[in-house]
């Protein structure tokens, strides 16, 4: 991984070369931004730089070979996953810093998800932070920084991440995978940026089951309700991939709110469902429509409460069908 092969962050990478060139390396380095844009990808280039023989992270010594293996010796991963990060682990983290790099000049420590420190964990990284080690550069990925004590945001260099712009994410996806240009323009809006989402699992969900989804949808009728109930019951068993799910409906009704007030089809989502949008289109108002998102909205917020989840499904629907 260098800093050329990853696509977008520019600035960012800019000003980490820089200080690459000058040899001036901040102790602590926080990155910030949304999930799956590539600030990890970005904080492991910088990881081989640092650590190359060559010092310019070439790819080809046997130290650019660990760190793509990930099995370089003086890198410490700490991967919150989602869990909490306890004290135990940054006590662990911390003797392994006192010592002295094993191959290259530096040791590097890599927090994904510093957001999950409990608050004694906190205390003690911020310790660490606060009597840094030569050559120990210690670097912090967040997608929600605000939740970091201000005590160790202050101590870090902090770096803001951007989504990739939608334009360049869909050519990136066109070149990459196997996709028509409108099928990456879907992908590349759906995932809002995030490389991610759009490589991963959510490109079969984006791309394939979202016109399911949305056909089932468009199949529910005031007379019948027992397609509804079936719908929520498909819906309510997808406890994974729910809130994209209702993304996809968001996205639905919004490119129809658009298309009623005349905006250019460029803004819209579901260019690959141009027929059938324009059809729907004169079925609804834009009150119906702002209905439907504001029950889509209430649903979302019911879900993140842990209401019932079939309940909740049942009701957003309802609410959509009456609109
Ligand atoms: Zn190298």
């Amino acid at each position: 991984m260098t800093f050329e092969s990853i696509i977008g962050h520019e600035r960012q990478k800019n000003i980490l070369r820089q200080a690459l060139t000058n040899r001036r390396i901040a102790h602590a380095y926080l990155f910030e931004g949304p999930d799956g844009v590539g600030k990890r990808l970005v904080a492991l280039a910088m990881a081989r730089a640092l650590l190359c023989q060559h010092r310019t992270g070439c790819g080809d010594c046997t130290s650019c070979r660990k760190v793509d293996h990930n099995n370089h010796p003086d890198i410490h991963l700490l991967d919150a996953d989602g869990a909490t990060i306890k004290i135990d682990q940054v006590r662990e983290l911390q003797r392994e810093l006192a010592l002295k790099p094993l191959e290259g000049v530096y040791r590097i420590c890599l927090i994904d998800g510093a957001e999950f420190f409990n608050p004694a964990a906190a205390n003690a990284l911020l310790k660490t932070l606060e009597e840094p080690q030569p050559n120990t550069v210690i670097i912090l990925l967040s997608s929600r920084p605000e939740s970091l004590l201000v005590t160790i945001r202050s101590r870090c260099q902090r770096l803001p991440f951007q989504r990739l712009p939608k334009q360049r994410l869909s050519e990136v996806l066109v070149n990459r995978l196997d996709l028509t240009e409108v099928e990456a323009a879907v992908l590349a809006a759906l995932s809002e940026g995030s490389f991610k989402k759009a490589l991963g699992q959510n490109r079969e969900l984006y791309l394939v089951r979202r016109r399911e989804l949305l056909r089932s949808l468009a199949a529910l009728s005031s007379g019948s309700t027992i397609p509804l109930f079936k719908l929520a019951d498909e819906l309510a068993a997808e406890k994974e991939i729910l809130p994209e799910i209702i993304d996809i409906f968001q996205a639905y009704y919004r490119d129809l709110l658009l298309l009623k007030h005349g905006r250019p089809q460029t803004d819209l989502v579901n260019l690959d469902l141009l027929e059938t949008l324009h059809r729907q289109v004169d079925q609804e108002t834009t009150e119906s429509l702002l209905q439907k998102l504001r029950a889509l909205d209430t649903g979302r917020y019911y879900l993140q409460r842990n209401v019932n989840r079939q309940l909740a499904m049942e009701i957003m629907l309802m609410r959509m069908n009456a609109a």
